[in-house]
């Protein structure tokens, strides 16, 4: 008999219940979010990549003769593919030196009256400074779209994030939290806004069949393997077999198809998010205690840098803690003997846009954009997982291989 292998989720996502599955009960998963998220209402999208097509195709309606979308030059590679999908064009925004927010003087150089929109990113939890942004983005004339695909629950000048630009798309994947398997959330705050992307939904996204009984299938199958003894299986085991082929695109999740469904969400998923949603604000808040406790114990590593939030007002959520080491080569030694450790170690995303050759199609031009920070940053940055099945044993011998991993000339 071999020794039981353990994989701690990568993230916190919220568990389903067997509970959470039965087939009645209220649907309107959408209201539900709305008043959730102390807002009139939002619409529900069958992802988070879907609701960014929709929010571009209505912007491009708004202001026909700007062609040009900012985005971070290290965020996910789905923000590429929904641009391209639109027919836009990608403008890649350097990453700040101090803090994973697009960098203000790569964005001056940027933003210009042909920018349609620009998407700050709230990553891993983490929220962004989008207030600092804003002025530049008036100046244009561009539009604000929040990027909060891994910040549901996220909080700044205590309301949610995604209030301060003029739209936002949440993700319900797997592993950002809650979870309908695929699913994303659109928000507005002008009234006559979140109208018109209501007009685009209802002229665009009809239901299908085929795609709702897959994920309503995978739905089920995430309900079920989602526990210890079988997270392995599914997470742990491809995730050995893309170590071992020496793949870190795929091993960091980073490998999506170009094809963008676009499909309404089926009641059956909409009642099963709707029943978890009811526990999401006590995950995230025993995610944020148990975060807490791990940071003051990390900040004990001289030389490792834990990532915050950008505004000091904000309260960001806790799926993972990022954590910046000194070099590239420490990143890539401690992932290369623990990354298939079962700790839940993980890659945000494994590289800058420009530096996935899959992507080069659909970057066009923006391969050329100057991205040195952002890519210093990606060659840096790792996750840990902060699921409640990381246990304070296991986070004891990663914090061992993080102390073997810092020489002591990084001390102080
Ligand atoms: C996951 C993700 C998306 C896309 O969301 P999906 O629901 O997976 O389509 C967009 N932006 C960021 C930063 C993401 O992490």
């Amino acid at each position: 008999m071999t020794a039981r292998r353990i994989s701690v989720p990568p993230t916190a996502g919220l568990a389903l219940r067997c509970a959470d599955l039965r087939p009645w009960g209220d649907k309107r998963l959408d209201r539900a979010l709305a008043a959730w998220l102390e807002v009139d209402e939002v619409l529900l999208e069958c992802s988070g990549t879907s609701a960014l097509v929709l929010a571009l195709r209505t912007l491009q309606q708004l202001a026909p003769d700007r062609c040009e979308v900012v985005v971070p030059a290290y965020t996910c590679p789905l923000v590429a593919l929904a641009v391209a999908q639109c027919g836009l064009q990608l403008r890649l925004c350097d990453l700040s030196p101090d803090c994973l927010d697009m960098d203000g003087d790569a964005l001056d150089a940027l933003l210009s009256h042909r920018t349609l929109a620009l998407v700050p990113t709230h990553l891993g939890g983490r929220v962004a400074d989008v207030a600092r942004l804003l002025p530049r983005a008036q100046a244009c004339g561009a539009y604000v779209i929040e990027d909060a695909a891994q910040a549901l629950g996220a909080r700044v000048h205590g309301r949610s994030v995604g209030l301060q630009g003029d739209i936002a798309l949440f993700s319900l994947a797997v592993g950002k939290g809650l979870s309908t398997y695929e699913g994303g959330v659109l928000l507005a705050r002008d009234p006559a806004l979140m109208a018109a992307l209501r007009a685009q939904h209802q002229a665009s996204i009809r239901p299908h069949l085929a795609w709702e009984l897959r994920r309503s299938l995978e739905l089920l199958g995430y309900a079920a393997a989602f526990r210890p003894a079988l997270l392995d299986r599914v997470y742990g085991a491809p995730l050995r077999r893309s170590l071992a082929r020496g793949d870190w695109v795929t091993a960091a999740g980073d490998d999506f198809g170009s094809h963008i469904p676009q499909h309404s969400m089926g009641a059956w998923r909409q009642r099963v998010g709707l029943r978890a949603l009811a526990r999401l604000d006590a995950h995230w808040a025993q995610a944020q205690q148990q975060a807490q406790q791990r940071i003051a114990q990390l900040r004990t590593l001289p030389g490792l840098e834990v990532v915050e939030d950008s505004p000091p007002q904000a309260q960001g959520i806790w799926p993972v803690i990022l954590l910046r080491l000194p070099s590239a080569a420490q990143r890539d030694a401690l992932m290369q003997a623990h990354w298939a450790s079962g700790w839940g170690l993980s890659l945000p995303f494994s590289r800058v846009l420009p530096d996935y050759e899959r992507y080069a199609p659909v970057l066009g031009e923006a391969m050329d954009d100057p991205v040195p920070q952002a890519r210093d940053w990606a060659q840096r940055l790792l996750a840990i997982s902060n699921s409640a099945w990381l246990s304070d044993a296991l986070f004891g011998q990663l914090l061992d291989a993080l102390r073997q991993t810092m020489p002591p000339s990084a001390a102080g």
